[in-house]
């Protein structure tokens, strides 16, 4: 059913050109997600056959495109989880799991050749649920992870196929990293900024795909934008084009796998499509996925690192301190759905999701969160740290602007992921 929609959508299409050139790459994109979100691939958790299975579809995707294999073996960067990584302590029985990134290479040329781009995506998602879940009871459920990165891992893969047609000249070398295990602590991530193709001090940029399947009204998300003085300048030019309405902020701290590359003082860039309801929930759905988008955001991606690739200048990177940890495991939750961007003096809702503290109470999407009890909230970060002063079971006042007005609403916190 789903399938012959698309293709009638595709037919009636193909009568302009860049239309039909997008509608070819969304009909590509749909079909990886599909592959890549099936509830055969067991929701592509750490240790699954599932993995593995997306794993060597990726690496198929790879061959096929010509992409060079980094080692003799293939395009597998195989490792074992260490014992002593913080990620496989907290997730007990993950410890010397045997995991692979899948990285490919489209080779330089000419002076530049010496120098990389990484454009990575992570390919595994939370299995079956457990840890990291925000559905409660929902252990044993395949999470499919579509948007969660089935939609980067497919955009990956376009990426390296429209980048691979363009007219040779001096250019970088491009690695494709698809990220193994990021979802319990960017392990993929950090394995490969240990062991990189090439040092990271020839690493000029780094592009992270992750949860770009969701792309409503044009609203793309760019997180990592201060990590070099040229990204603003760099995007506003290519968008011109492609007119997102782009949202460019912060540093490279992010939790997904550009932090480890911005770790070692590579300037890096997330590009991301905001959360939404059924974010690290069992209904993320290759259903749900806006095609179209993933396309739109591969198209322009590839724009965007073409023009790295290809530049004279490397970026000028720029080092920011790493935010202080979060005090306090405190699990104290609202239940509401943050809109990424920066919202001026407060954070903005994109949803609320039912069932939790904050729909009782009475708040709405589309409301800014400006304080929760004592504590002001100017932005996501400050939202997080006020969460991480109280418990479940407090009860807290929270002020929201909404419209013209300023709203207090008597809220009783509840459990991260209950
Ligand atoms: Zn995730």
């Amino acid at each position: 059913m789903h399938t012959v929609l698309l293709l009638l959508t595709f037919l009636a299409a193909t009568v302009a050109t860049p239309l039909h050139a997008q509608n070819v790459t969304a009909h590509r994109v749909q079909a990886h997600v599909e592959y890549l979100a099936d509830d055969a691939r067991e929701g592509r958790g750490v240790g699954s056959e599932g993995l593995d299975s997306a794993a060597a579809y990726i690496a198929r995707e790879f061959a096929r495109l010509g992409l060079t294999q980094p080692w003799s073996d293939g395009f597998f960067q195989r490792f074992e989880i260490s014992p002593t990584a913080t990620a496989a302590l907290a997730h007990t029985g993950l410890a010397g799991a045997s995991v692979k990134n899948v990285v490919g290479i489209l080779p330089g040329r000419g002076k530049l050749a010496g120098q990389v781009i990484v454009v990575g995506a992570h390919y595994d998602h939370l299995g079956l649920g457990g840890m990291g879940s925000l559905d409660p009871d929902s252990t044993g459920v395949v999470h499919n992870g579509a948007d969660d990165n089935g939609s980067g891992a497919a955009a990956l893969i376009e990426i390296a196929r429209l980048v691979r047609t363009r007219a040779s000249g001096e250019r970088r070398m491009i690695v494709f990293v698809a990220f193994t295990a990021e979802e319990i602590g960017v392990v993929g991530s950090t394995h490969y900024v240990r062991q990189p193709v090439r040092p990271n001090d020839s690493t000029a940029a780094m592009i992270n795909l992750d949860m770009v399947g969701r792309l409503r009204d044009g609203k793309l998300l760019a997180f990592g934008t201060e990590t070099a003085l040229d990204w603003d300048h760099l995007l506003d030019s290519l968008n011109a084009e492609y007119e997102f309405d782009l949202h460019g902020s912060g540093d490279g701290w992010g939790r997904s796998d550009h932090q480890s590359f911005y770790a070692v003082g590579i300037p890096v860039l997330h590009l991301f499509t905001d959360t939404h309801e059924d974010y690290h929930r069992v209904t993320d759905d290759a259903d749900k996925i806006n095609t179209a988008g993933v396309a739109r955001i591969a198209r322009f991606a590839a724009d965007l690192v073409w023009a790295l690739a290809t530049r004279a200048a490397r970026l000028t990177y720029v080092s920011l301190p790493r935010p202080e940890p979060i005090a306090g495991g405190s699990q104290a939750s609202l239940g509401t759905i943050p809109d990424m961007t920066e919202s001026p003096g407060g954070v903005r809702l994109t949803g609320v999701r039912a069932g939790t503290p904050a729909e009782t109470a009475g708040i709405q999407a589309g409301d800014i969160i400006t304080r929760i009890g004592e504590h002001e909230v100017n932005d996501l970060y400050a939202m997080s740290r006020a969460l991480a002063a109280y418990e479940p079971g407090d009860v807290v006042t929270v002020v929201v602007k909404r419209g013209n007005r300023m709203l207090e609403f008597e809220v009783t916190l509840g459990r991260r992921g209950g």
